[in-house]
C-alpha cells in the first residue's frame, strides 16, 4: 500500500497527485513527518497538499516543514489561507517558533459573523453615496474590497456573502427595475416569460431550477404535442385555457417513500411553477390491493410537502366513460374478447414454456371473432357470466410490432372483488394500460409524466386514443429516484414491520414518507435536496448518508440550539454555595438575530456528558475534563477543574467534584462542554423519558443482495435509546414556539409552511449532541425525543 493511500487519499486524487512526481514526493516526505503516522481527514489531507505544492513551486532554498505539518495534524491550519501563510513565514524565517507561526498564521484568531457584519457596515455606511446611485452592481466589488480588510483576514469565507447581501437589502430594499441587467439570457420558452416574474426576484433571468433545466426544462409547450385528429388539440386547449394541467397518479396498494417525493414534485412542481395545475388521481383499478389507510396517508403526505390537488379524482371516477370506449374500441374492430389462460395468452406472446421471451408470437382463435361476438362476449363479461380468468378484452395491436406493449394488450380483466368506491357495481376492471392513458385524456393532462419503465408504453398509450378518437396526452418519462442502503419495497418493509423489527410504517429509520416525517426531516428540505439532484432521464442512486448530509445541511441554518445531556453524570462544584447562581445568556443560535437569546443558570449542581470527563489522562487528544485538565462549560465565565469522584460498590463514578475557577483570572480552555444545571428556580433539569438515537437501518449499501436475506444485514445498533437524558429548561420555550424558521429559510424557493401543531416540527440541535425533534409517542409527562440527524457523518 502506497504513502498516499496509507494516509486515505482517493483513487483518483492519487492519480491526480502522481501526476506530478515532484509534487507527490515532497508530500509523501510531508505525511512522514505526521507524528505518530495518525490519519487524517480530508480537510487535512487536502491542506498538506497545498503545502506540498507551495514548497514546490515558491520555495527557493529548503523550507523547515515539521511544525507546519504538526499544526495541520492538530487542526490549528484551517484553510489554505492559513497554510500559505505559515508557509510564507517558515520559508522566510532564520529559526521557525509556534509562537510566531501562530501570530502569522492567524492560529487561533477567531472572527466571528459579529466581526464581519460590523465591518461590513462600516464600510456600506462609508461608500453610501456610490452605492445607492450604482446599487446591486456594486456588489461584487464591496466583496472583493470587504474581504481584504486586514481585521478580516482570518474570517470564513462562506461569512461574507449572506451578511453582505443582507446589510445591503437593508440600505437599498429589494431589488427592481433600476436593477435589471440588461442581457437577458434568452429563455428557450415563450410561456417562461410569464414565469420568470413569478418565479424571480424582479427582472433577474429565471432562478435555475429543476423546472428551468434538464428533463422538465426542455418538456413541449402546451398545444404542442402533436395528435393524430387535430381538431381534438382545439377543444383540448379551449377545455385548459392554455394552462399546465398534470397529474400525480399512486396507487393506493401502499405508502409512498422517498421516490414518491421526487414523482410529487415533478408533477405538482412542474404544474405551480408554470401556473397550471395538477390532479392527485388515485389509480385505483385494483379493488384487491386497495386500503383506506392508504389513501389518507397519500392525500397528508402531499399536503406535507406542501401541495395543494387542484382535483382529487379516482379512476374509478371514469368507469362509466371507461366502459363505453371499450365498446367503442370493440366496434371498430380494435377489441376483442379472448378466453385464452394466462398460459397461452403468454405463449401467443412469445414466452417460451421455459419462461424466456422471444419466442414464435402468433394469433390466437379468438382474435378474429365478429365485432358483435365480441361485443355480446364483452358485455357478458360485464354482466358477471365468467369468473376471473376466464375471459379478457385484449386490444387488437400488431403482434409484428418490435415492442411487447403492441402485443394484444389486456384491457379488462374479470375480477368479480368488491372496489371501495363503486361497491359491487362492477365485475369487470380495466387495466392500467387501458385506463391511464384514457383518463389522461378525459381531464386534459398536458404533460403525463412518469418514470422511465413506462418508456414502451408510450406506444399503446398513443395508439390506444387514437384509436378510440379521444385527445392524446404527452406521455413523457424521467429517471426514478432510489436510495441505497435501504429498501422501499412494500412487501420487504411490511416484513420488518410484521417481524417486529421496526415500530411501524412511519420508523423513523425507514424511507416512507410518513417515516421521514416523523424522524423530523422538514419538507422543504427535501424538496430542496431534489431540486439539487435535478431531473433526467437516468435514474439516480442516493446513499443514505448523502440524503442525511442535505438535512444536516438545512437545519443548520433553521434550528435554535439547546444544552442537552444523553448520558448524564452529575457534577458538584465544592467550591460554591447551594445558593450560587450567575446567569449566564446564550444565543439561541449565534447570528441569528431574530431568535434571540436565552438565559441559563449556573449554579453548584450540574450535568455534564459521561464521555466528557476521563479518568485517563493518557490521551493527549481528549481536550476535555480530566484529573489534570480543566474544561470550559459553554458561556460560563471560568472553566472548572477536577478535585475527586464518587464511585458506586460496583466502580462506576457517581458524580465528579469540580472547582470552580474563579479565584484566577479566566483561563483558556481547550475546549468548551454543554452543561445542565440543577436549579429549583427554573425547574431544571428537564427529564427525556427517551432519546431514541438512530443510526442506519442496514448494514450494507445493498441490504437485499445479502446471501441470507436482507433481514439478516440489519444493524443491531439501529436504534439506541438513552433513558436519562436531561435538557435545559428553555425546552418547553422551544417547544411553544416550534417550529422556528430563520427568515432566509422562509424566503427560500422550496420552504414549505408546516402544520405547528405536529411533533415533528420541535426540532432543536442539542449542541454538541445532534438534531431532535419530538416524537409522536411523546406527551407532557413523558418526553419522547428522536434524532433526525447526527451533527457529522459519523462514516466519513
Ligand atoms: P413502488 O413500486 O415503489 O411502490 P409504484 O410505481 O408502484 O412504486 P405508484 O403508486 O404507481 O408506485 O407511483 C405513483 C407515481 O410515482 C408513478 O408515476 C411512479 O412512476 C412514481 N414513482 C414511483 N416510484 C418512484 C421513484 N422511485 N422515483 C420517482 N418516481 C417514482
Ligand atoms: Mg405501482
Amino acid at each position: 500500500m502506497s504513502i498516499l493511500e496509507k494516509f486515505g487519499y482517493e483513487e483518483a486524487k492519487i492519480k491526480e497527485i502522481t501526476k506530478n512526481q515532484k509534487i507527490c514526493g515532497e508530500l509523501e516526505a510531508l505525511l512522514g513527518q505526521v507524528p505518530g503516522g495518525s490519519a487524517l481527514d480530508k480537510t487535512q489531507r487536502a491542506l498538506v497538499h497545498s503545502f506540498a505544492t507551495l514548497i514546490v513551486k515558491k520555495a527557493s532554498k529548503e523550507v523547515p516543514t515539521a511544525l507546519v505539518v504538526e499544526n495541520i495534524v492538530n487542526g490549528n491550519l484551517k484553510t489554505n489561507l492559513q497554510v500559505e501563510a505559515a508557509f510564507n513565514y517558515v520559508s522566510g524565517a532564520s529559526e521557525v517558533t509556534q509562537e510566531a507561526l501562530a501570530s502569522e498564521a492567524g492560529i487561533g484568531v477567531h472572527v466571528g459573523e459579529e466581526d464581519v457584519r460590523r465591518k461590513v457596515v462600516e464600510y456600506i455606511e462609508a461608500n453610501k453615496a456610490s452605492i445607492e446611485e450604482q446599487r446591486y452592481k456594486l456588489v461584487p466589488g464591496i466583496m472583493a474590497d470587504v474581504k481584504k480588510l486586514p481585521e478580516l483576514k482570518w474570517a470564513e469565507p462562506r461569512l461574507f456573502k449572506p451578511i453582505i447581501d443582507e446589510e445591503i437589502l437593508k440600505v437599498l430594499g429589494p431589488k427592481d427595475e433600476r436593477d435589471v441587467v440588461k442581457k437577458q439570457p434568452k429563455s428557450k420558452k415563450k410561456n417562461d416569460a410569464a414565469n420568470a416574474k413569478k418565479n424571480t426576484d424582479a427582472g433577474d433571468a429565471p432562478k435555475r431550477t429543476m423546472f428551468t433545466e434538464g428533463f422538465l426544462g426542455d418538456l413541449h409547450k402546451v398545444g404542442e404535442n402533436p395528435q393524430a385528429y387535430p381538431e381534438l388539440m382545439a377543444e383540448h386547449l379551449k377545455a385548459t385555457g392554455g394552462k399546465v394541467q398534470t397529474r400525480f397518479p399512486p396507487e393506493p396498494n401502499g405508502y409512498l417513500h422517498i421516490g414518491h417525493s421526487k414523482a410529487i414534485m415533478v408533477n405538482f412542481g412542474y404544474a405551480k411553477y408554470h401556473n397550471g395545475v395538477c390532479y392527485l388521481r388515485f389509480d385505483d383499478t385494483n379493488p384487491e390491493a386497495e386500503a383506506p389507510e392508504y389513501f389518507e396517508s397519500i392525500q397528508r403526505m402531499v399536503a406535507w410537502l406542501g401541495f395543494k390537488p387542484w382535483k382529487v379524482t379516482y379512476s374509478s371516477d371514469y368507469f362509466d366513460e371507461l366502459y363505453q370506449l371499450a365498446e367503442a374500441l370493440i366496434k371498430c374492430g380494435k377489441g376483442y374478447v379472448c378466453h385464452c389462460t394466462a398460459e397461452e395468452i403468454k405463449r401467443s406472446r412469445g414466452i417460451k414454456e421455459d419462461g424466456t421471451p422471444g419466442g414464435e408470437r402468433h394469433a390466437c382463435k379468438h382474435r378474429d371473432q365478429s365485432v358483435e361476438q365480441n361485443l355480446e362476449e364483452f358485455r357478458a363479461m360485464r354482466d358477471g357470466k365468467y369468473k376471473p380468468g376466464e375471459a379478457t378484452l385484449r386490444m387488437k395491436q400488431d403482434l409484428t410490432s418490435p415492442s411487447p406493449q403492441m402485443w394484444d394488450l389486456i384491457a379488462y380483466r374479470v375480477l368479480n372483488a368488491p372496489h371501495p368506491r363503486t361497491g359491487t357495481k362492477w365485475k369487470i376492471y380495466p387495466t392500467y394500460d387501458f385506463t391511464h392513458c384514457l383518463v389522461d385524456s378525459f381531464e386534459n393532462i398536458t404533460h403525463s409524466l412518469c418514470t422511465t419503465e413506462f418508456y414502451l408504453s408510450r406506444e399503446s398509450y398513443e395508439w390506444l386514443c387514437d384509436q378510440v378518437h379521444v385527445f392524446r396526452p404527452a406521455q413523457r418519462e424521467y429517471g426514478r429516484l432510489n436510495i441505497t442502503g435501504t429498501v422501499l419495497s412494500k412487501r420487504k418493509i411490511a416484513k420488518l414491520v410484521d417481524e417486529h423489527f421496526v415500530r411501524g410504517w412511519d420508523d423513523p429509520r425507514l424511507f416512507t414518507l410518513e417515516a421521514i416525517r416523523r424522524r423530523g426531516v422538514p419538507p422543504g428540505a427535501i424538496l430542496s435536496f431534489i431540486n439539487t439532484l435535478g431531473v433526467t432521464t437516468s435514474t439516480t442512486n442516493i446513499q443514505v448518508v448523502r440524503f442525511e448530509s442535505a438535512i444536516r445541511k438545512y437545519l443548520e441554518d433553521s434550528t435554535p440550539r439547546l444544552m442537552m445531556i444523553l448520558d448524564p453524570i452529575e457534577v458538584v462544584v465544592d467550591n460554591l454555595e447551594d445558593d450560587f447562581e450567575e446567569v449566564v445568556s446564550i444565543p439561541y443560535r449565534a447570528g441569528t438575530k431574530e431568535f434571540g437569546d436565552r438565559t441559563v443558570p449556573f449554579t453548584n449542581k450540574f450535568y455534564i456528558e459521561r464521555s466528557d470527563f476521563s479518568e485517563s489522562t493518557e490521551d493527549k487528544e481528549f481536550f476535555r475534563l480530566t484529573p489534570n485538565q480543566s474544561v470550559g462549560l459553554i458561556k460560563v465565565p471560568y472553566t472548572v477543574s477536577f478535585k475527586s469522584v464518587e464511585k458506586d460498590s460496583d466502580g462506576n463514578i457517581t458524580k465528579i467534584h469540580v472547582k470552580y475557577d474563579n479565584d484566577d483570572k479566566p483561563k483558556k480552555p481547550r475546549t468548551y462542554i454543554q452543561w445542565v444545571p440543577v436549579s429549583k428556580k427554573v425547574d431544571s433539569p428537564i427529564r427525556i423519558s427517551e432519546t431514541r438515537v438512530y443510526n442506519q437501518l442496514f448494514k450494507s449499501e445493498n441490504p437485499s443482495a445479502h446471501p441470507d436475506g436482507y433481514l439478516k444485514d440489519i444493524n443491531p445498533e439501529s436504534e439506541v435509546v438513552f433513558k436519562n437524558s436531561v435538557i435545559e429548561h428553555n425546552f418547553h420555550h422551544v417547544i411553544e414556539n416550534s417550529p422556528w424558521v430563520v427568515d432566509s429559510v422562509k424566503k427560500s424557493e422550496f420552504y414549505v409552511e408546516e402544520d405547528k401543531d405536529s411533533k415533528e416540527v420541535c426540532r432543536f440541535q442539542a449542541m454538541r449532541v445532534g438534531y431532535f425533534t419530538l416524537d409522536k409517542e411523546s406527551t407532557k409527562d413523558k418526553i419522547v425525543l428522536n434524532r433526525i440527524v447526527s451533527l457529522k457523518d459519523s462514516t466519513k
